[in-house]
């Protein structure tokens, strides 16, 4: 038996708090529960933690704030809680480095079921070594801008949102399914051809750039990756 992962929760309403310790603490995860950004703040800073799940609005700031302060110090995967499925929050939570983000109200099992996705991925990943970055891309998250051979690329939203997951996890194999789920707000809207027709754009937009190159892969039955270098 391998020890049971330790999970915090950031949240100000109890009701809500206490619903996902519940789900949680069945679904065998340890939990740890703060209502404060401060107080969430120092546990991540002196504690060891397996993921977060993080309230968008608390009382003391918003989680946006504590991710961005988090990813300083530590890259562990979190899920945020956002009151109004505002895609603003999706964009801006994916741009910070969240993992998933689950809309209130919720289904606390839902919850606990992504919570395992994310740690179940992660403990995959472990296995494989750290592939290095593609140096020929350039990416500023803070201006939503990226530069591929020295050039810079006039991306769409969706098409931005998908070649920083690529580059930030270069080598990593992503399925449709995973990039539906992870950049676009609603997957049920869409289907698995829209990654397709994305992929597609951008590497039309990437072969403007350099002609003689294709870093994009293309995994037939599993989805796509970037080249690392
Ligand atoms: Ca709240």
């Amino acid at each position: 038996m391998t020890a049971a992962k330790r999970i915090l929760i950031v949240e100000d309403e109890p009701a809500i708090a206490d619903t996902l310790i519940y789900v949680l603490n069945s679904s065998g995860y340890q939990t740890e529960h703060v209502g404060l950004l401060q107080t969430a703040l120092s546990r991540l800073q002196t504690a060891s933690f397996s993921l977060a799940i993080l309230d968008v609005g608390l009382p003391d700031g918003n989680g946006f704030d504590l991710c961005r302060q988090l990813r300083r110090f530590s890259d562990i995967p979190v899920i945020f809680l956002t009151a109004h499925g505002d895609e603003i929050d999706r964009i801006v939570g994916l741009e910070i480095g969240a993992d998933d983000y689950v809309t209130k109200p919720f289904s606390p099992r839902e919850v606990a079921a992504r919570v395992g996705v994310i740690l179940r991925r992660l403990g995959t990943d472990a296995n494989k070594p750290t592939s290095t970055p593609n140096t020929q891309f350039d990416l500023d998250s803070q201006a939503g801008r990226i530069r591929y051979c020295e050039q810079l690329l006039d991306l769409t939203r969706y098409e931005f949102l998908l070649l920083k997951l690529l580059i930030e996890h270069p080598e990593r194999i992503f399925s449709r399914e995973q990039l539906l789920e992870r950049i676009w707000q609603d997957p049920g809207d869409v289907f698995d051809r829209t990654v397709d027709t994305h992929i597609k754009t951008l590497r039309a937009k990437l072969r403007l750039a350099a002609a003689d190159q294709d870093p994009i892969r293309t995994h037939r039955g599993l989805g796509y990756s970037l080249q690392s270098r």
